[in-house]
């Protein structure tokens, strides 16, 4: 049976790897960094791309590509380009994309990083960008512009929750011939897939669910063309943004039990979610799961689920946030999510602290905004713990 006809947990398992020739049930790790040819015929077509042998590790390893094959069946796209983290991702498609004179239109709320290097570094070599709430389409529809080339949206944003129709914007770039990226990273293949909504090009930080034990850094890029494919992967490989063999192997591990995290720290997120929405210490909560989510049928339309990602806001504001997180015990006050521990953390003062308080206001980065990545442990501990820890809010 052909791995891309399966259903998704059995790719999970079995998508990706060839058959070893030792028989070995997982995917070895080639910790090497080049490989020898067996003769200067079969070096020369290698090179010519004739042969699809392996030349250097940069350029590809047989580890690694067991993951990029994997990634690209679960998500329905070409091919996957494997970067040394999420942010090795957005880098090559930046570079890969766009050059002196264009423009990016993208959500003001994403990703932090994705927003410096664009307006920090990339704006040095002439490229443009527009950053707006891509929830709403009439706002992309403005911030359009005969340069612009690329539309960037991350969905649901990470931390305001927000969702934009990416059906809406496929249909968009093909009437101004823009190049669509979604940053999936935050829904997985298991709840998104936008390359088979149309979207052209997607990206993960597989240091979050895609990997989920919370124990390594790592990306991937995987694009609907064999065209797209062949500006990205270029990119990548001259960058130098490549991925470890054994980096590759630890992805490879975790992913497998992908479908079975998700589903139920999407579970515990939901219970969480009603908790924290009729605690009288809570302003509000964001979570598409919840009918008072403004885009829940948004989010039903085009996600598989609502996923395992709260934000919500303490009445209290700045300092009953900190009271909060300096109180819960079972929760980590951390930084990143998709792991199988609850993490909890402060968008304001760490992950969107380099943004102006313009563009946090923009952005709906309030002070007192938590955000919490709920895990799989037993949905009672969690909430006991955060019943413990706000009663001291
Ligand atoms: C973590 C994250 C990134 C960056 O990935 P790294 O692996 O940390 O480089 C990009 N986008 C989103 C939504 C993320 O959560």
């Amino acid at each position: 049976m052909a791995t891309d006809k399966m259903g998704f947990n059995s790719k999970l398992i079995h998508a990706g790897a060839d058959k070893d020739k030792f028989g070995s049930a997982t995917v070895p790790i080639y910790q090497t960094s080049t490989f020898a040819f067996e003769n200067a015929d079969e070096g020369a077509k290698c090179f010519a791309g004739e042969s699809d042998g392996f030349i250097y590790t940069r350029i590809g390893n047989p580890t690694i590509q067991a993951l990029e094959k994997q990634v690209a069946i679960l998500e329905g796209g070409y091919g996957g380009i494997a970067t040394a983290s999420g942010m090795g991702a957005v880098s090559s498609i930046y570079i890969g994309l766009l050059k002196q004179g264009d423009h990016m239109v993208s959500t003001d709320a994403v990703y932090g990083p994705s927003r410096v290097i664009m307006e920090k570094y990339f704006s040095n070599f002439g490229i443009e960008s527009t950053y707006i709430s891509t929830s709403n389409i009439e706002n992309i529809k403005r911030a359009i512009k005969p340069n612009t080339k690329v539309l960037y949206i991350e969905t649901p944003t990470n931390p305001t929750m927000e969702i934009t129709d990416l059906e809406a914007c496929v249909k968009l770039a093909k009437e101004h011939n823009l190049i669509t990226v979604v940053d999936n990273t935050f829904s997985s293949p298991y709840l998104q897939r936008p390359l088979e909504m149309g979207i052209d090009v997607i990206f993960h930080s597989m240091t979050k669910f895609l990997n989920g034990h919370a124990d390594i850094v790592a990306g991937m890029i995987v694009t609907r063309t064999k065209e797209m494919y062949n500006i990205l992967r270029p990119a990548m490989v001259n960058m130098g943004c490549n991925m470890d063999p054994h980096q590759a192997y630890m992805v490879l591990r975790g992913i497998k039990t992908l479908a079975i995290r998700v589903e139920r720290a999407q579970q515990n997120a939901m219970k969480v979610a009603e908790y924290l929405e009729n605690h009288p210490k809570v302003e509000w909560v964001k979570y598409p799961g919840l009918k008072s989510h403004p885009q829940s049928e948004l989010a039903q339309k085009q996600m598989f689920g609502p996923g395992a990602m709260i934000s919500f806001e303490l009445k209290g504001g700045f300092n009953a946030g900190k009271t909060l997180m300096n109180n819960v015990q079972l929760a980590m006050l951390a930084v990143s999510l998709g792991g199988v521990e609850t993490l909890i953390q402060h968008p304001a003062s760490m992950t969107h602290s380099k943004l102006t308080a313009e563009a946090k206001a923009k952005a709906n980065i309030t002070d007192g905004l938590v955000r919490f990545a709920v895990g799989i442990e037993d949905v009672e501990d969690i909430i006991s713990d955060l019943d413990q820890a706000l009663s001291k809010v």
